[in-house]
């Protein structure tokens, strides 16, 4: 054969395997989780995360998204979820629900769910970029809610601690009111007899219906996870425990100890360790320990909204999840395994709610309530970012006079989708004492979403900005 074209048949087999390394160099993957308490916005802002990126072109409203920005975002597509078990994230039902003629906020997270994204992109520099043509970036996204992430302490808790922690917790007068049907039916239980399920059950559902009184009225810090949102676990035995709180002091003759094998106290604390070990501990192990990067969402304005209490509330519960970040070698992560985050972003939501002048507040708002755990916890190896956002921006924000004076003000739709022009007031840097609370009060408002019109990308604050922290270095 004419040695020219074997020559030329050996280039061709280099080039080729040149561009499959190139190509294996340069396709990534994110494991990317959104997390926070329940009406944080994670449905919101996963929504318009996907939408962002499917809908990005010359004129998506990106300015701080480097790969878009730079015009080198080639395309993104939906492709099929690694996790089978997990469900699909509801994006086109989401979708739906935001363009119809009257658009309504999608339905929120109640479990775990996931999507995944195909991002093809050209590289910005290196050898690759001579190499390949384009490069895609495999993005998985999922959805958890953060009440499972209060669940981690109990791991460190035995059945008699965790019951001194949820009976201090009855030292607020609130919460003590609520729980009045769950102790009375507490004091009939006969601890010592035979286990009587169905009783148990009983107590148990009047414990789910406390915790979900306490939602209702602003709590957060609610335990366990699994009673606000059980996921597959609805209905199970697994959820049918409590905490044995009895208000008379009547728990000193509690003797945990030693317990009659099979008696109703004895099941309580057999479910306790069932539910540490079997429900809590896996999702740490099985998901928790895959995920790359971060997103946690704090609703403060709507704490601030609640009252003092429901402040202090939601400030105790982010210390408890933000323990779930704590990778140093005395926590109970590292125990476990060794968690591989490696960015992580806080992010005040619902910005639109404010006038654009108050959102530097409120994210000095959101860096003081954090302040507390970071004192404690070494993100060691972690880097973070702190940064108000609307996933979906539903105000328009302008200037009107008031006693001759210039004011920022927001234009948006009530809940009943009436035209509503209002200065929704100041954003305090930090949690004001007690005292503030007794003459003043936040009344910041609640939007219906935007009409879209001819649109379909989702208009936002900042979630570019986010964009680009997330996943500028993986489409380099
Ligand atoms: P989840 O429970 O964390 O999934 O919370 P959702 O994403 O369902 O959000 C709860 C509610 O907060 C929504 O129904 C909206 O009323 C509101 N919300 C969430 N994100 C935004 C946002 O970016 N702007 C505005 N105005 N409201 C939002």
């Amino acid at each position: 054969m004419d040695s020219s074209i074997l020559q030329h048949r050996n280039i061709q087999r280099t080039k080729q395997k040149l561009k499959m390394t190139a190509s294996r160099l340069v396709d990534h993957h994110v494991n990317l989780a959104v997390t926070g308490l329940s009406g944080s916005g994670k449905t919101a802002f996963i929504t318009s995360l996907v939408n962002q990126l499917l809908e990005a072109n010359e004129e998506a409203n990106l300015p701080f998204f480097n790969v878009v920005r730079e015009a080198r975002l080639v395309g993104v597509k939906r492709d099929v979820q690694p996790n089978l078990t997990f469900r699909r994230f509801a994006y086109e039902d989401a979708m739906i629900s935001l363009t119809n003629l009257e658009p309504v906020w999608p339905l929120s997270t109640k479990g775990i769910s996931q999507v995944r994204l195909k991002v093809k992109y050209k590289k910005s520099s290196g050898v690759s970029k001579y190499l390949t043509k384009d490069a895609t970036l495999t993005l998985d996204i999922t959805d958890y809610p953060g009440e499972w992430l209060l669940d981690l302490p109990l791991l460190d808790m035995s059945y008699e601690q965790w019951i001194e922690h949820c009976s201090s917790e009855l030292e607020d007068p609130l919460r003590a009111k609520l729980a009045k049907p769950f102790i009375d039916a507490i004091s009939k239980l006969k601890l010592e007899e035979s286990g009587d399920e169905l009783a148990l059950k009983n107590i148990a559902d009047l414990y789910a219906q406390y915790l979900a009184s306490c939602q209702e009225n602003g709590f957060q810090l609610l335990q366990p996870g699994r009673f606000i949102l059980p996921g597959e676990l609805n209905g199970a035995p697994a959820l049918h425990f409590f905490p044995l709180i009895f208000t008379d002091n009547s728990e000193s003759k509690l003797n945990l100890k030693h317990v009659q094998k099979g008696s109703n106290i004895d099941l309580l604390i057999s479910r306790f360790e069932h539910y540490k070990a079997r429900v809590v501990q896996p999702f740490f192990q099985e998901h928790f320990r895959k995920f790359d990067r971060q997103v946690i969402l704090v609703d403060c304005l709507s704490a601030l909204n609640n009252g003092y209490n429901c402040y202090q509330d939601l400030q105790k519960a982010i210390d408890w999840i933000l323990g779930s970040f704590q990778y140093g070698s005395s926590s109970i992560l590292n125990r476990l395994f060794q968690p591989k985050i490696d960015k992580l972003v806080f992010a005040a939501s619902k910005a639109d709610h404010i006038t654009p002048d108050q959102q530097r507040n409120l994210v000095k708002l959101l860096e003081s309530m954090l302040r507390n755990a970071r004192k404690k916890i070494q993100f060691k190896g972690v880097q973070t970012e702190s940064t108000a956002i609307a996933s979906i921006r539903a105000s328009k924000s302008g200037s009107s006079e008031l006693d001759g004076a210039n004011i920022q003000v927001l234009q948006g739709q009530d809940e009943n989708g009436n035209t509503i022009t209002l200065f929704p007031g100041e954003v305090p840097q930090c949690c004001p004492p007690p005292n503030f609370w007794t003459s003043q009060k936040f009344e910041f408002p609640k939007f219906s979403p935007p009409k879209l019109g001819a649109s379909y990308s989702l208009p936002h604050i900042r979630m570019d900005q986010v964009l680009d922290f997330l996943l500028a270095d993986k489409l380099a």
